[in-house]
C-alpha cells in the first residue's frame, strides 16, 4: 500500500491530512485521534480519584436498573421494582443541588424479607455491580453492643473502607448489605425487661449509622484502641440494604389478615389471600411485632419481600442470568476444548430432585458439582472432546446417598 493510502483506524483520515501517523500491529493512529484518547483516559482517571459519581449513573433510571437487575436474577419482580426506584432516589438525593426550600430528601434504606436463597444477597451484589461502588456484606448476627465479646457495629464501616480500597469518598457513598437482621430482634414482648445484648442494643447501635453520623472508625478493624488512629466516616450517604428471612413471620402476617376479614369490611377477604406467600403482605407493624425496634423500622423505610423460588424459577437460575451455572461449567470445559452440554430433561431432574430436598437454589450448584466432579476430573486428560450429560447420566451421579450428604452440608 502507498504511503498515502494509510489511514487512521480510528477516524479514518488520510495520512497526508494528519500531522503524525502512528503505526501499530494491525492499525494505525492518528496525532488528534492520541491527543482525543489522552483526554477520556485523564478524565477517567479523575473520576477514580475523586470518586464522583458518573455521569453513567445519574442517567440510569429506575427501568433501566431493573433491566440490569433483570439479567442477573430471575423472578423476585415486586423487589426488583422497589428496589430500582428506592436506588434512583437514593442516588438523585445525592445529586440534588443545596437549596434552601427546606426539603430534604430521606435516605430509603431497604429492608427485604424472604427465605434464605431466594437472591437478596444477590440483588444487593448486582445493584453494587451495576453502580460501580463498593459493597459490604456483613452478617447481623457477629454484632454486639460495645463492651460485649463480638463485633461493634463500627466493623460495618472498616468492610466497607477495604471494599472501597480506603477510598473514604467511595466509600462514603457504597453499599452495606446487613444480613440475618431477624437475628437481632428482641426476644421478649416487653421492651422494659432488662435490656437483653444480642437483640435491643444492637438495634440500638445501628440506628445511629442508618440515619446518617459521623463515626470514628478503626480502619484495621478490631475493638477500638486509644493508640489507633481512626478515620472520620460519614454514613449520610450510604445506602443500607438489610436482608432477613424472618422465620414465623407468617403466622402474625396471617392472623393479622384473619383479624381483618372478621373486622369491618376485610380489603383482603380468606379466599382472595395467597396463603402459600403470606409475605407479600407484611407491614411494618409485621416486622415490630417480630421484635424490630420501631426506630429502625422507620429507617429502613422501604419494605420488600421475596418470592419463594418454585420449580419454573429454579429451572431458570440454573441456565438464563448472565452468570448462570450452567453457563460457568460450560466456560470451565470449552477451556479443556471439551464441548458441554445438558439436556433439557437432566436439568429437569436437577430441578425436580432441589425441590423434593428442599435444597434451594444454592442447592443446584452442590448438585451440578456432584453431577460433573468426575467428569471434570477425567476429562482433561482424556482424548474426548463431547460431553452430553442426560437424564441417565444425571441419575447415576446423583443417587440417594449423594443427595442426602448434600442437603447435611446445605
Ligand atoms: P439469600 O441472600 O436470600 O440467602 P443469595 O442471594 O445468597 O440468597 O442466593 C444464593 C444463590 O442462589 C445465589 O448465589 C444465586 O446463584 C442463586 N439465586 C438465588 N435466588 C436467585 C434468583 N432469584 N435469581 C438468580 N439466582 C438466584
Amino acid at each position: 500500500m502507498a504511503k498515502e493510502d494509510l489511514e487512521c483506524s480510528f477516524c479514518g483520515r488520510k495520512k497526508p491530512e494528519t500531522n503524525l501517523l502512528i503505526a501499530g500491529l494491525d492499525a494505525h493512529i492518528c496525532d488528534r485521534c492520541i491527543v482525543q484518547a489522552n483526554g477520556i483516559v485523564v478524565e477517567e482517571a479523575k473520576d477514580e480519584e475523586t470518586g464522583e459519581l458518573s455521569s453513567e449513573l445519574m442517567l440510569r433510571k429506575p427501568m433501566a436498573i431493573k433491566k440490569f437487575l433483570d439479567e442477573y436474577v430471575i423472578g423476585q419482580e415486586f423487589t426488583k421494582k422497589v428496589m430500582s426506584v428506592a436506588v434512583y432516589n437514593h442516588y438523585k438525593r445525592l445529586l440534588q443541588p443545596k437549596t434552601d426550600d427546606d426539603i430534604e430528601i430521606q435516605k430509603s434504606n431497604i429492608i427485604m424479607v424472604g427465605q434464605t436463597g431466594t437472591g437478596k444477597t444477590l440483588m444487593a451484589k448486582t445493584i453494587a455491580k451495576m453502580l460501580n461502588v463498593p459493597l459490604a456484606i456483613v452478617d447481623a448476627t457477629v454484632l454486639t453492643e460495645a463492651g460485649y465479646v463480638g463485633e461493634d457495629v463500627e466493623s460495618i464501616l472498616t468492610r466497607l473502607l477495604q471494599a472501597a480500597d480506603y477510598n473514604l469518598e467511595k466509600a462514603q457513598r457504597g453499599i452495606v448489605f446487613i444480613d440475618e437482621i431477624d437475628k437481632i430482634a428482641r426476644k421478649s414482648d416487653n421492651p422494659s425487661i432488662t435490656r437483653d445484648v444480642s437483640g435491643e442494643g444492637v438495634q440500638q447501635a445501628l440506628l445511629k449509622l442508618l440515619e446518617g453520623t459521623v463515626v470514628n472508625v478503626p480502619p484495621k478493624g478490631g475493638r477500638k484502641h486509644p493508640d489507633q488512629k481512626f478515620i472520620e466516616v460519614n454514613t449520610e450517604n450510604i445506602l443500607f440494604i438489610a436482608g432477613g428471612a424472618f422465620d414465623g413471620i407468617e403466622k402474625s402476617i396471617q392472623k393479622r389478615l384473619n383479624m381483618q376479614a372478621v373486622g369491618y369490611s376485610a380489603s383482603k377477604s380468606e379466599d382472595t389471600i395467597e396463603k402459600d406467600n403470606l409475605l407479600q403482605y407484611i407491614i411494618p407493624k409485621d416486622l415490630k411485632d417480630f421484635g424490630l425496634i420501631p426506630e429502625i423500622i422507620g429507617r429502613l423505610p422501604v419494605l420488600s419481600y421475596m418470592d419463594p423460588l418454585d420449580e419454573e424459577t429454579l429451572r431458570s437460575i440454573l441456565t438464563d442470568p448472565k452468570n448462570a451455572i450452567i453457563k460457568q461449567y460450560k466456560k470451565l470445559f470449552e477451556m479443556d476444548d471439551i464441548n458441554f452440554s445438558i439436556t433439557d430433561e437432566a436439568l429437569d431432574y436437577i430441578v425436580k430432585k432441589a425441590m423434593e430436598y428442599k435444597l434451594g437454589a444454592r442447592g443446584l450448584r452442590s448438585l451440578c458439582e456432584a453431577i460433573l466432579t468426575d467428569a471434570m476430573f477425567e476429562m482433561p486428560e482424556s482424548e474426548e472432546t463431547e460431553l452430553t450429560v442426560d437424564k441417565d447420566y444425571t441419575e447415576k451421579k446423583l443417587n440417594k446417598s449423594t443427595i442426602k450428604k448434600l442437603k447435611a452440608v446445605s
